[in-house]
């Protein structure tokens, strides 16, 4: 890959994920170019941040707070632009690392995704972050000088590269510690050699940074006119933004700093900003992004937030924070009580760490209540993107399980709509007098739960079910058990009793029908042996023959085909055979004396409410050959 040009210099090509992304951006971005000098400033600031870091434990690293900033500078003579920080710096495998390549594992299956339709990859490509790379939407080549803290001024190392396929690195000598990055403007760039449009873009970018951002001006005399000279003019309060007063931070301050940590080029949804006091002596900031990352699902996921101690930033990914299920959070949290040199293993178990994410968690789910109850539309697109990840709540956070529980959304049988909008607590309101159980349905996918035979009754009594199809929902079942005093009850087990919906009348007809139709019971279960764990008549359908249940205690279908799907063997589920005594299918079954007849009506009810039930059979060949036998006669 590599062809040496001089005894330092070479040619190296870049990962072929890193062209694709230049590519893109170069042709999705146009329309949004200052952003480079967002992702600059803000790359420059976290350099600075990693310094600081790294000075807690080496202090002959740098000389003190006031010696850290970022500046920038133009000239209309070389069409350049610099931004230069005195950070941690890059050595030469940094250089190689970090501009050469892409890290983030499942890079390249994202690329795949995107291209397609153009106009939807800006989008994509801002969840994914562009970073150093936005360079090129300006610049037609990029020069970076760098040398890394400790390192001495021989060892800097120079990396450019016109944005195609390949960059060349060579060692440099570079007097100050820190990186320097040279635009070499684009004709679409130029605009950016002014002094007030640099001066416009850098103090709303840059406001929330914490080191001083400065830029050269120009020196005027009295009356205006150039002397000549040049200075540097501080642009921003170089105040970190969490620091700050609450009510002095106005909403695109928290709003660029959002995207500042979050590698996010959209607005977030909410935010909550705290500083607390007392027994734990912390500020968090905290924000729910808009959109979903699009690694949200991968293994590698890494969390949102950045962890500080006494205002030094200390590490990013501080997952010990946040429970799983609330991963998409993103912000920091800045610790007076954990040591500076706090490590991770540090962190594992730890008492400030605990109470710490306790407190964290507790402010996201109440942060989304006020969001549910302040803005429904809002709060459903929430619930779009990060829905799936919430319902792993329950299982992993029990002491949260019934605030949780209040933010989930379901579709149900109350509104027409795949959409899951509907909540347990309206569920609960609109429950019916009698009604002491939360009912539900798990299914493959909205149209087979809305179509399922088990539903006809409920329709019929006008009792609301809750309609699940996602594939972790009955996963989710198996550890929400209640909801404000209401038990669950799946209308596709066999424990589904809706006799308290029933009049005395009606109640005495079921009864003295499942008498006559003992025999046929019997005889249906003689038949299929060990195929069912039980025959039973059943009137909660209208129009369906017959169904299969399991039972209470028995995994359900969809929880088997989930364990199948992930390679696990999944126990055989038993099912309960229900038969309708009502519908003219089972009348005839029950007036055929013959049994061999018999025997295909039995093949055929099963079959059905086993294809309704799971989608498939196990040996369809039996199940058609009696459907044929019967249809012939
Ligand atoms: P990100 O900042 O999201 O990691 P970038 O593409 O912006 O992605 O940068 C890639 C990496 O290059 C950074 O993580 C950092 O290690 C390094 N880097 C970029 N700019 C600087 C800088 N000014 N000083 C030191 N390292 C830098």
């Amino acid at each position: 890959m590599s062809e040496t040009v001089s005894a330092n210099k070479e040619t190296r090509g870049f990962q072929s994920e890193v062209k694709q992304l230049l590519h893109l951006m170069i042709h999705s971005l146009y329309s949004n170019k200052e952003i480079f000098l967002r992702e600059l400033i803000s790359n420059a600031s976290d350099a600075s941040d990693k310094l600081r870091f790294q000075a807690l434990s080496q202090p002959e690293l740098y000389q003190g707070e006031a010696d850290l900033g970022v500046k920038l500078s133009f000239d209309e003579k070389t069409n350049t632009i610099t931004v230069s920080d005195n950070g941690i710096g890059m050595s030469r495998d940094d250089v190689i690392e970090h501009l050469g390549t892409i890290a983030k594992s499942g890079t390249a299956e994202f690329f795949s995704k995107l291209s397609e339709d153009q106009s939807k990859d800006s989008q994509l490509i801002g969840q994914f972050g562009v970073g150093f790379y936005s360079a090129f939407i300006v610049a037609d080549a990029v020069t970076v000088r760098t040398r890394a803290a400790g390192l001495a001024a021989e060892q800097g190392v120079q990396w450019h590269s016109a944005g195609e396929g390949d960059y060349t690195i060579e060692d440099i000598t570079k007097e100050s510690r820190g990186t320097e990055i040279i635009l070499h403007l684009r004709e679409e760039g130029k605009e950016f050699l002014s002094e007030w449009r640099l001066r416009d873009v850098i103090s709303k970018y840059s406001d929330h940074i914490g080191i001083p951002v400065s830029i050269l001006t120009k020196v005027t005399d009295d009356e205006g006119k150039e002397t000549g000279e040049t200075k540097w003019e501080q642009i921003n309060k170089a105040q970190a933004l969490w620091t700050r007063n609450k009510s002095e931070i106005k909403d695109e301050e928290y709003t660029e700093f959002y995207k500042h940590i979050s590698n996010d080029f959209a607005d977030p949804l909410v935010w909550g900003h705290n500083k607390v006091e007392g027994k734990n002596d912390y500020t968090s900031l905290l924000y729910i992004p808009a959109k979903a990352p699009w690694d949200m699902m991968n293994r590698d996921h890494k969390s949102g937030l950045k962890l500080y101690v006494q205002r030094v930033f200390i590490m990013d990914d501080a997952e010990q924070f946040m429970p799983s299920y609330l991963r998409f959070v993103k912000g920091l949290i800045d610790s007076n009580d954990l040591p500076l040199n706090v490590s991770r293993e540090i962190l594992q178990d730890n008492k400030v760490t605990q109470s710490l994410r306790n407190a964290c968690t507790k402010r996201v789910l109440t942060m989304l209540e006020k969001l549910a109850k302040k803005d429904d539309e809002k709060y459903l697109s929430f619930w779009k993107e990060f829905g799936l990840v919430l319902k792993e709540g329950p299982a992993e956070d029990f002491s949260n399980k019934e605030k949780v529980a209040g933010l989930l959304r379901f579709a149900s049988t109350e509104v027409d709509s795949s959409e899951q909008s509907v909540s347990l607590a309206s569920y609960v309101e609109r429950m019916k007098e009698g009604q002491d159980k939360i009912y539900y349905l798990t299914a493959d996918s909205y149209a087979a739960a809305k179509n399922s035979p088990h539903l006809e009754q409920f329709k019929a009594k006008g009792i609301e079910v809750v309609l699940m199809y996602d594939r972790i929902d009955e996963w989710l079942m198996n550890y929400l058990t209640e909801f404000d005093g209401k038990q669950f009850q799946s209308i596709t087990k066999a424990g589904l009793d809706l006799s308290q919906f029933e009049d005395e009348q009606e109640k005495a007809k079921h009864k003295e029908t499942e008498e006559e139709f003992k025999s046929v019971v019997e005889r249906t279960k003689e038949y299929l042996g060990d195929r069912v764990k039980e025959v039973r008549t059943t009137f909660k359908l209208a129009n369906t023959p017959a169904v299969v249940v399991t039972d209470d205690m028995e995994m359900g279908t969809q929880m088997a085909k989930l364990l199948e799907a992930a390679g696990q063997a999944a126990p055989e589920v038993k099912y309960i055979l229900e038969l309708n005594p009502e519908h003219d299918l089972v009348t005839q079954m029950a007036d055929t004396a013959d049994e061999i007849e018999f025997g295909r009506w039995v093949e055929l009810l099963l079959g059905q409410a086993m294809l309704a039930e799971r989608g498939s059979l196990e040996d369809p060949s039996q199940f058609l050959s009696a459907v044929n036998k019967l249809l012939v006669k």
